[in-house]
């Protein structure tokens, strides 16, 4: 059994990184920078106005009230191109160049115009409602770094300096494949000894929220061969001599030409006598990193690499394979686009009741989260009665970590990671 550290270092050092690619601004948002944004040109270009009003020289202003001749006006993408003097001034609107010789605007409300001239009611500072040039962002500043995830609130950024398209690093495509011979597809009447599939569209959600390409792949039920050929086909394999160990023979099929990087399998990968994930891997020739993790829930947690593919095993139960896949299968996923940070944003609160930890292993235990009356941070139980109760799961906001051996006392402060 190894400590989740170590499992998410081997992790790191198996994502290999993936090639960039060049997309369109408006597909961006998810994927994970490969090139600097920088600034193109100062920001604002020019002294702007801030408001609809009068550009003035604000030693005219001093004493008021004082009539100052209109000599042009100044409008957003088109700006008066003269000087403003002494006991003039210029109508000007938000947005619009501050002609040359003003120093400051005055806010139309504050004004009163009368044929031809305009009475400042209320004396101006000097740069009063004008944001100067390049005060924002100088031409060649770093706007954002290569390797951070492209945010929705970054696309004003990005399109201000002119990235109609941007490089990116290419996205691991992933293959999802549930087993299990008690697993029924959702839209089909369990049996009397049946549950529904909950693992492969979850997992498919997970994956489409990094903007990741999910496969589901037909569920396959506790059938070593049949598993072993599935496998083989989703890693690419096309013929037993491909496959180093095994004799195996892969049927063509739809999945051939889209060879995955990323393949997750859930269920199957305990010690039960049914429990095929292992052995059909190892006969394939797979190398399996580790297969057992510190980690609860989770414990059974498979990561192996087989023709150039990184495959999970991740535990069949539902809450296992979030809890997993938000640990793993993400931060392989966001290694392989070289993103900066690969791991769940962290962060702490306060425990609302006691959380029992486990004797032998780390806990990473879903909860929600709320805030009190002080503004408190405040984590709530679940009250799981397990690790398949994805009914309790579905409020979870976080995992709070409950080190081994330990349990979180009533007000104590935790670290959480955000989901
Ligand atoms: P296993 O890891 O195969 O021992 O499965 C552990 C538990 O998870 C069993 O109770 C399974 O019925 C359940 N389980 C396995 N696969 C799925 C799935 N795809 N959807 C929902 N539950 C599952
Ligand atoms: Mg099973």
């Amino acid at each position: 059994m190894i400590l989740i550290s170590e499992a998410l270092k081997i992790i790191k050092r198996e994502s290999f990184a993936l090639p960039t690619e060049t997309v369109e601004l408006e597909n961006a948002v998810g994927r994970i920078l490969a090139e600097e944004v920088r600034a193109d040109m100062d920001l604002p270009p020019f002294d702007r106005s801030q408001m609809d009003g009068f550009a003035v020289k604000t030693n005219d202003t001093q004493n008021v009230p004082v009539k100052l001749k209109i000599i042009g006006e100044s409008v957003a993408g088109k700006g008066f191109d003269g000087e403003i003097k002494t006991g003039e001034a210029v109508r000007i609107m938000t947005g619009a160049r501050v002609p040359k010789g003003a120093d400051s605007v005055q806010k139309v409300e504050l004004t009163n115009e009368d044929n031809g001239f305009i009475e400042i009611l209320e004396p101006t500072k000097l740069q009063q409602n004008i944001n100067l040039h390049a005060s924002e962002i100088e031409k060649g500043a770093l706007i954002f770094e290569k390797g951070e995830i492209i945010t929705e609130q970054m696309i004003a950024a990005t399109a201000s300096f002119g990235y109609a398209k941007i490089q990116v690093f290419q996205k691991p495509k992933v293959a999802i494949l549930s087993t299990g011979s008690e697993i029924v597809n959702i839209d089909e009447t369990p049996d009397k000894d049946q549950i529904r599939n909950s693992n492969s569209i979850m997992l498919k959600a997970f994956a489409e929220k990094l903007k990741l390409d999910a496969e589901v792949l037909p569920l396959v039920h506790d059938d070593f061969e049949t598993l072993k050929t599935t496998i083989a086909e989703a890693v690419g394999f096309e013929s037993k001599v491909q496959s180093p160990k095994s004799k195996v023979d892969v049927p063509k099929s739809k999945i051939q030409n889209l060879k995955s990087k990323i393949l997750i399998l859930t269920g199957g990968v305990s010690v039960g006598d049914y429990d095929f994930t292992k052995p059909a891997l190892r006969e394939l020739g797979a190398k399996i990193f580790f297969e057992k993790v510190s980690l609860k829930p989770g414990k059974p947690t498979v990561f192996a690499k087989l023709n150039d593919v990184l495959i999970f095993g991740l535990p069949g139960n539902p809450v296992s394979v979030a809890v997993t896949f938000a640990l793993f299968t993400r931060t392989a996923i966001l290694q392989m686009q070289s993103a900066k940070t690969s791991e769940l944003k962290k962060g702490c609160a306060v425990c609302a009741d006691k959380l029992k930890g486990a004797k032998e292993r780390d806990c990473y235990l879903p909860v929600s989260l709320s805030t009190d009356e002080n503004g408190q941070l405040i984590i709530e139980s679940l009250r799981f009665s397990g690790s398949s109760n994805f009914i309790a799961f579905s409020r979870a906001d976080a995992l709070v970590f409950i080190p081994q051996g330990k349990n979180l006392e009533k007000g104590g402060v935790a670290e959480i990671l955000y989901l």
